[in-house]
């Protein structure tokens, strides 16, 4: 943190930036006010709409602005963000830029700086020609980094192409849009901007389904062949669906269906027509070895615990676990290595 304390800004009730109190503290610590560390568009998923206002107030108390490039994807070709106002953003090449995404291998996230701070880019002291001509010391021990990944990231560009990279950014927009819009009535959208649209992602609110949780919708979903969106992040209790542009229509619309599945299901607990404990959400994920097996003691069937939706006849995943307890099962270790029995002895 090189010394520096973290002010955190309010939000309001549409998730946007409370600007009022950004002003506030901006001014009383205007002394010592550093950067603004701000996400662009927002991690509630939307294009908020004071972003120009809100660098300017940093600018005007002499702070930099510091924008989180993880949502560069909805902005590739159609917005800059140095003209909004940033001074600094890294490009998290795994979201937008095509690398793979951890792996466990090194991560690459170049950084772009407004004019006026290129001078200040770290140098090395092995390597001339890095940095600029004031030159911080190193922050790699490489002087670009782990720059045989970006390789990868230039050849999508290179076969992208500006209009392709801008009809990526675009289709990613419309796809998160069209979640949103065929999930209306069914499931509430938490946060949307003036016109009632999202940018790339939104987040379903779950929070006031109280027969079941957020994680029954998860492991529902794998019995309908696709593992969970985003879940209870950044708002506990929600589902943020992120499509990007990489889906079909088709394949949006399998999802979109599970969906709308799963929520007349949970409709039918609401309405006493299926079971409050015993049902196909509490129960789920359904495994081959569990619709199979000799006994069946369940409320509904079998064919609805394992073929929800029509397609699944055609193409079936079988999640290869039943539930295991989340969150008990992060914290508490389970040694699976079998006992010391009669055999080893
Ligand atoms: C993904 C994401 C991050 C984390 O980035 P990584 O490079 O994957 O660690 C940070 N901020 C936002 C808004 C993100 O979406």
């Amino acid at each position: 943190m090189a010394g520096m304390e973290v002010v955190a800004v309010a939000c309001d009730d549409h998730g946007n930036i409370d600007i009022a109190d950004l002003k506030a503290k901006a001014l009383a610590h205007a002394p010592k006010l550093a950067a603004l560390m701000v996400t662009y568009p927002s991690t509630h998923g939307v294009f908020e709409e004071g972003i120009r206002e809100i660098c300017a107030i940093v600018h005007a108390q002499g702070g930099q602005v510091y924008m989180d490039g993880a949502n560069m994807n909805a902005m590739v070709g159609l917005a800059r963000p140095g003209e909004i106002g940033a001074d600094v953003l890294h490009l998290n090449l795994h979201k937008t830029f095509c690398i793979p995404h951890g792996g466990g291998g090194p991560g690459m996230g170049p950084i772009g700086v407004a004019k006026h701070l290129a001078p200040y880019l770290p140098g090395h002291p092995l390597v001339g020609g890095v940095g600029g001509s004031k030159a911080i010391g190193p922050v790699s021990a490489a002087p670009w980094g782990s720059s045989s990944i970006l390789p990868i990231s230039w050849a999508y560009i290179a076969m992208m192409g500006g209009q392709g990279l801008t009809q990526a950014s675009k289709i990613a927009i419309l796809n998160a849009n069209y979640i949103a819009a065929r999930l209306k009535g069914a499931f509430d959208v938490l946060y949307t901007g003036s016109h009632g649209r999202v940018a790339h992602e939104c987040i379903l609110d779950l929070r006031h389904i109280h027969e079941i949780s957020v994680v029954d919708v998860a492991k529902r979903l794998m019995d309908y062949g696709f593992h969970a969106p985003t879940m209870s992040w950044p708002v506990a209790g929600t589902l943020m669906v992120e499509p990007t542009e990489s889906e079909s229509v088709h394949e949006l619309d399998r999802f979109i269906d599970a969906l709308l599945a799963i929520r007349a299901e949970i409709e039918d607990i609401r309405q006493g027509r299926a079971d409050a404990t015993d049902n196909p959400l509490k129960n789920a994920p359904h495994t081959l070895g569990s619709v199979t097996a000799d006994e069946w003691t369940h409320a509904y069937s079998r064919s609805q615990a394992a073929w929800p939706a029509p397609g699944l006849r055609q193409a079936k995943q079988w999640p290869t676990v039943r539930r295991v307890d989340d969150a008990f099962g992060d914290r508490n270790l389970v040694c699976s290595c079998p006992p010391w029995g009669e055999d080893e002895a």
